[in-house]
């Protein structure tokens, strides 16, 4: 099969321990669609920068719009500011430090118009070690978040809240919301589908699929039972999300088909 897109997991710096455990969550919902498997290579990209990035004279990182991973984490900082979320931003270098909150919204605004999305078929998975704040689609503001995607496009997830208070990480809970967003991302509860329910968008109804979505957004009931299905064979989405997602994958073959066909053709 032809390569449909690549999947980018890019961090922020401190986050590369946990980046594998993003990729393995990520290699776990794909193995519900072995057809597919092949047609989206993974690819840890680290905290990311580009080959256009340059450095002023004092040695400082000058932090172009796009080019790096922390200029999207700078710009959500920033914008977290002036709404009052978070207090200060230090930019060092290669490392970001932000009192506080960063908007989920800055991210995506700044995600859906990525130069390089458009030229390299990508869905990108941005993990950042910020909590998050965002707005609801009824305009409503959310005192957190763990994440958010667009189909096709792209997932956000913070480690914030999987830091329990001992200063344990909790990779299982991580694991379930990289799952649930990389889930969104390929489609699994699109608009019109059956069995599902608007909860902050639309979400399944099975209560042993990991593309539920609790009120107080509390997933760890919902990694219990995906813990005792795994322990049993058993895949982390329910059969109506797996269906919903080869109908996703065959589309996603169908436009990269035609895609590579009017490249040739060009
Ligand atoms: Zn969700
Ligand atoms: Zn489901």
């Amino acid at each position: 099969m032809i390569k449909i897109k690549d999947i980018y997991i890019a961090h922020e710096k401190g986050l590369e321990p946990v980046a594998p455990i993003a990729k393995e969550a990520i290699e776990e919902v794909m193995s519900c669609f072995p057809a597919f498997k092949e047609a989206y290579p993974i690819t840890v990209l680290g905290n990311w920068e580009s080959e256009h990035l340059r450095t002023a004279s004092d040695g400082k990182l000058l932090l172009e719009a796009y080019e790096s991973t922390n200029w999207y984490i700078g710009q959500a900082a920033q914008q977290a500011i002036s709404d009052g979320r978070a207090s200060g931003i230090k930019l060092n270098n290669r490392k970001i430090k932000v009192n506080g909150q960063i908007s989920i919204d800055s991210l995506y605004d700044n995600l859906s118009r990525d130069p390089y999305a458009k030229r390299i078929p990508q869905i990108q998975i941005l993990l950042t070690k910020h909590d998050l704040y965002g707005t609801q689609s009824n305009g409503r503001l959310l005192n957190f978040c763990l994440g958010v995607s667009k189909e096709d496009a792209f997932s956000i997830v913070s480690t914030a809240r999987f830091i329990r208070p001992d200063g344990v990480f909790d990779q299982e809970g991580f694991k379930t919301v990289v799952m649930h967003e990389f889930g969104h991302a390929i489609g699994l509860t699109r608009e019109g589908r059956i069995n599902t329910y608007e909860q902050l968008g639309p979400h399944c109804a099975d209560e042993n699929c990991i593309m539920q979505q609790r009120l107080d957004g509390d997933f760890s009931d919902i990694t219990r039972r995906r813990l005792i299905f795994k322990a049993h064979d058993l895949p982390p989405i329910c059969p109506d999300c797996i269906t919903e997602g080869e109908k996703f994958f065959r589309r996603s073959l169908a436009k990269a088909l035609i895609r590579d066909f009017n490249i040739r053709n060009r």
